[in-house]
Parts: C-alpha cells; sequence; structure tokens
C-alpha cells in the first residue's frame, strides 16, 4: 500500500527510532533530512560547508537548502510507493512549499503523526543518543543500549555521539522548535491530517500506538 507520512516532533521525541519500525513493516523508505545534511557534511560538498555552521549552532538551515534537497531526493525512484519525511517539514515554509510539490505529483499526504514528549525528557535523550555511523539506527546509552558497548547491534556500524547532541545546543534545538516548528501542529490540524501520539513509556509501547494510528 501506497503511503506517505511525516514524523513530527521535538528533538528526541524518537522519530527516527520509530522510522526504523515504520519503514520495517511498510518497507518505505525514511527520509531524514538531518541525515542527507548530515552526509553533505561528511563529503565536504558546498551545501554541507554552509548547513554545518547552521547545525553546529542548533539553529535552522535555510529553508530554500533542505526543500533543494526534499525535492531531489522525492523524485528517486524508491519513493513512488511512499516515503516516511523524518524532521521535513521545520518551518511554515516548508510545510507549504511540501504541499505544492505533492500538487504538483498528483499526490497527497496520508497522516502527519506528532510525537509528543515533555521538554523535561528530551535533554536525558538527547545527551545519552548514539548513532550508528554506516546505518544511522539510534541507540541510548541507558534506555536502548547496543548488546555490544560502541558497536551497532543491525550492521556492527561504529556508534558515535553527534556533535550538536551536547546541553548548550540541544538547548538552541528546543527552542528554535518551539518558536519555527510548533506551529506545523496547527497547520496539519486545520487540514485534517494531524495524528498526535503521545511519546512517553517504552519504544515498543510508543511504536504500537504509531501501528494502531496508522490503521485508521
Ligand atoms: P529524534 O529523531 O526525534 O530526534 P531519536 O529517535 O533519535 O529522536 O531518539 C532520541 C534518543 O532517545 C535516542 O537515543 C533514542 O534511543 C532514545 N529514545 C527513543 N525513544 C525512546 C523512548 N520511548 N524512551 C526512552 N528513550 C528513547
Ligand atoms: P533532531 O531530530 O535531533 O533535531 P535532525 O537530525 O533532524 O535532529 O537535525 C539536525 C540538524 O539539521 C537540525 O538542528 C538543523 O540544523 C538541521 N536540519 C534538519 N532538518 C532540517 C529542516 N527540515 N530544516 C532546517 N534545518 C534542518
Ligand atoms: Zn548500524
Amino acid at each position: 500500500m501506497m503511503m506517505k507520512l511525516i514524523l513530527l516532533g521535538p528533538p528526541g521525541a524518537g522519530k527516527g527510532t520509530q522510522a526504523e519500525f515504520v519503514v520495517g513493516k511498510h518497507k518505505i523508505p525514511q527520509i531524514s533530512t538531518g541525515d542527507l545534511l548530515r552526509a553533505a557534511v561528511k563529503n565536504g560538498t558546498e551545501l554541507g560547508k554552509q548547513a554545518k555552521t547552521f547545525m553546529d549552532a542548533g539553529k535552522l538551515v535555510p529553508d530554500q537548502v533542505v526543500i533543494g534537497l526534499i525535492s531531489e531526493r522525492l523524485d528517486q525512484p524508491d519513493c513512488q510507493r511512499g516515503y516516511i519525511l523524518d524532521g521535513f517539514p521545520r518551518t511554515v515554509a516548508q510545510a507549504e512549499a511540501l504541499e505544492t510539490l505533492l500538487q504538483g505529483k498528483g499526490q497527497a499526504l496520508d497522516h502527519v503523526v506528532s510525537i509528543e514528549v515533555p521538554d523535561a525528557d528530551l535533554m536525558g535523550r538527547l545527551t545519552g543518543r548514539f548513532t550508528c555511523r554506516k546505518c544511522n539506527a539510534m541507540y541510548h546509552k541507558l534506555f536502548s543500549p547496543p548488546k555490544q558497548e560502541g558497536v551497532c547491534d543491525k550492521c556492527g556500524g561504529e556508534l558515535y555521539q553527534r556533535d550538536d547532541d551536547k546541553e548548550t545546543t540541544i538547548r538552541s534545538r528546543l527552542d528554535v522548535y518551539h518558536k519555527q516548528t510548533s506551529p506545523l501542529i496547527a497547520f496539519y490540524r486545520e487540514r485534517g491530517r494531524l495524528r498526535q501520539v503521545d511519546g512517553t513509556g517504552s519504544i515498543e509501547q510508543i511504536a504500537g500506538r504509531i501501528d494502531a494510528l496508522l490503521k485508521i
């Protein structure tokens, strides 16, 4: 079945973690603008160099840059059966650009799943986060540890802590979320697409809640 989904939520809400479950079940690609930008930084491209300054400061990369990345990505053949957008859109301007892009393709979004977690939980989730260098799988030193320290369970890749997962940068990212991204909750509610999910509890519990939602 064709499914186009947005995972919305503050940094640390569990978008990447939950996207893995949806990918496994529905066999559609996860598209994370954060992953696309980190790949550009790693490859040292011009776009990557520009983006890094914003990312290190915990600010958003300019809209036209991420809209360009997404527009190219959605044209790839693996997106024909649907996709999960993780971390995009993050501003009203991005959401409007996405509506225009989809209209141009004669497509519409199926669901916007907003994962809701109180700010008080997010700092601990982000300061303990470890990510796989190879496959981008997510771990947590306390809440979701790998079987062997520093090694990805899924692919054997090396786990690392992101540069922007330190306390001062996290504070700035949470602030940016409340100012620039949280208005998207009203944006999608008005369009009848919003599905709110309690993002507290175990990773499996939340996966179950999202799964139930996607059947509606
Ligand atoms: P996001 O993509 O929304 O920024 P992640 O999926 O990377 O969030 O999750 C942030 C961190 O919190 C990761 O270290 C992840 O292992 C951990 N995490 C995810 N879901 C939960 C949960 N339900 N309870 C505790 N920790 C979680
Ligand atoms: P998290 O879910 O932990 O906030 P992401 O990996 O989604 O992290 O994003 C990391 C950084 O990449 C953001 O802080 C921002 O600088 C940049 N970024 C990612 N997606 C977007 C976007 N849609 N618009 C602007 N900047 C973005
Ligand atoms: Zn891995």
